[in-house]
């Protein structure tokens, strides 16, 4: 009988080739230049000012941009009262659930157009724009459209009612995902909304506020306006905003919160993260070593829950590091476009020196770092995925927030030292733990100060679920029922 023989292992050092496989561009349609959505219309800033959005992974100029001032400001917040007055705030929840359930097929219609476009603004690959960002985005207002009739029973005998106008500002790591996350639930409420993107990836809120135009959803319940952090600290500022929805930096976040002290202003803000994700001895470790992956290296780690702080217990930390090590040099960085990619470019040049900023501290600390050996595009904003060892809880790198590819790794013995270590941080975003153990899982995300703790598994969404922090994480929830109440009063 012939001996079978062991196949040879993969060679994972080398990488893989693939033939180039970019998604096309031809389907999608940019205007030169894009004015601010207010009362149902495009219109020119009162300033007359634009700026530029680029695309991170070519730097070149994709469109001109509106600067909002104080009075394009004002302008929205009165559409956003008049339509909440004469149409919105008066309108049967049943008769509103149908213009979001509209959006939300809408959006699906033209799901691909949304993905390159949300690509080329903001560098993420296409595959997590197309599979992750869009359908989730349509997946929001799908959902809250099944609440805006039952808001009787989802808090009952409460007499929920809306607020009024919510001013809603946003961040550049999911455009379109987080503009539906705050429009959402504001519109199943019965609010209306000023909502202004970040500055780098403001293209896709337009294309949904052409989106909104066309669906006839009545002038001025949703009114998007660009700009500048001045343009956001405008809108935190007017006295016509009943409630202020904001996701972005804990600094922003302070100062929203400082400056509305003593107004009646509803608040919600979710804000940084620093996560801690566990790997327990008796955690199935090849699908532990994709988590970290998915948790670190998703989205460049431009991701708030990004699981940032590594803990693996320490007889099993060398077997971990090593096949974390070889999946890395599987990662393919590059065109955002091309569906190979896993890894896109950096969603600015700013963003990018932060992020060599704290490589550079990480070094200066005394951690060891390893950085994959992928070739990297000769043009735009690029970071190697890299890993620190040899980090210690005092590090910043392990204490800051980098919102890039940048993994800490510390080991640990007990379960007490681990939840100690974790919790040992301003932020409380998110944690992972990887385990066989149910009782450990239960042990652990009851002691963990996190608003979400994924078990074997990581960076899960879902509009169900609610989502928020502790801490310098911020308060409030969105998604899900929870998603609901900052929304209204009772
Ligand atoms: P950021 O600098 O705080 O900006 C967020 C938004 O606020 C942008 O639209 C920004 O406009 C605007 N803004 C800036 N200064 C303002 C001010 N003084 N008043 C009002 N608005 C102002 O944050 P980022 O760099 O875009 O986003 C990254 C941060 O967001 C990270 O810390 C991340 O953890 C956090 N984040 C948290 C969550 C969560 O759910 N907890 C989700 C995603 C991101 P410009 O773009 O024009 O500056
Ligand atoms: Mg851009």
């Amino acid at each position: 009988m012939k001996k079978n023989k062991t196949p040879k292992p993969l060679n994972f050092s080398t990488g893989w080739d693939y033939a180039p496989a970019p998604e096309s561009t031809d389907h999608i349609k940019l205007e030169k230049q894009y004015d601010l959505f207010i009362g149902g219309k495009f219109v020119k800033p009162s300033g007359g000012k634009y700026f530029d959005t680029i695309n991170p992974a070519t730097e070149k100029k994709l469109a001109s941009i509106a600067i909002a001032e104080t009075k394009d400001v004002d302008k929205a917040v009165q559409a956003a009262r008049k339509a909440y007055d004469t149409v919105w705030g008066k309108m049967p929840g049943a008769e509103r659930s149908k213009y979001i359930f509209r959006i939300a097929r809408m959006i699906q219609e033209r799901a691909r157009e949304f993905s390159v476009i949300e690509s080329m603004d903001g560098g993420k690959p296409i595959r997590e724009s197309r599979d992750i960002d869009i359908p989730l985005a349509a997946n929001h207002f799908f959902y809250y459209a099944g609440w805006a009739d039952k808001l009787n029973y989802a808090f009952p005998n409460r007499k929920p009612s809306s607020l009024g106008v919510a001013a809603q500002i946003i961040p550049w790591n999911f455009p379109l995902l987080m503009a539906a996350w705050k429009i959402a639930p504001a519109l199943a409420t019965g609010n209306t909304v000023v909502l202004k993107p970040a500055e780098t990836t403001p293209l896709t809120a337009l294309k949904l506020a052409e989106l909104i135009r066309d669906s006839g959803l009545p002038d001025g319940v949703v009114n998007i306006i660009t700009g500048a952090g001045n343009t956001g600290a405008a809108m935190v500022g007017h006295t016509g905003v009943d409630k202020i929805a904001f996701t972005g930096s804990t600094d922003v976040g302070k100062l929203i919160q400082k400056s509305i002290a003593g107004t009646n202003k509803k608040l919600t803000l979710e804000l940084g993260g620093k996560a801690a994700n566990i790997i327990f001895e008796d955690a199935p470790l090849d699908q532990a070593v994709e988590g970290i992956i998915n948790g670190i290296f998703f989205n460049q780690g431009h991701v708030c829950c990004a699981g940032s702080r590594l803990f693996i217990q320490e007889n099993v930390a060398d077997i971990v590091i090593r096949k974390l090590k070889q999946r890395m040099e599987t990662l393919i960085i590059g065109d955002p476009l091309d569906k190979n990619t896993d890894i896109g470019a950096i969603n600015s040049k700013e963003q990018l020196q932060t992020i060599l900023k704290y490589i550079q501290i990480g070094k200066n600390e005394g951690a060891d770092i390893y950085q994959s050996s992928c070739s990297m595009p000769a043009k735009g904003f690029f970071c190697k995925p890299t890993l620190f060892l040899n980090t210690s809880q005092s590090h910043r790198i392990v204490q800051e927030e980098i919102f890039g590819p940048v993994l800490t790794i510390q080991t640990f013995r007990t379960i007490e030292e681990v939840i100690e270590k974790a919790n040992n941080i301003p932020y409380g975003l998110s944690a992972g733990v990887w385990t066989d153990k149910g009782s450990k899982i239960f042990n652990l995300t009851s002691r963990l100060r996190a608003g979400v703790v994924w078990a074997n598994t990581y960076n899960k969404f879902d509009p169900t679920s609610p989502f928020g922090g502790y801490k310098e994480s911020g308060f409030g929830r969105e998604g899900g029922l929870h998603g609901l109440m900052p929304y209204l009063k009772f």
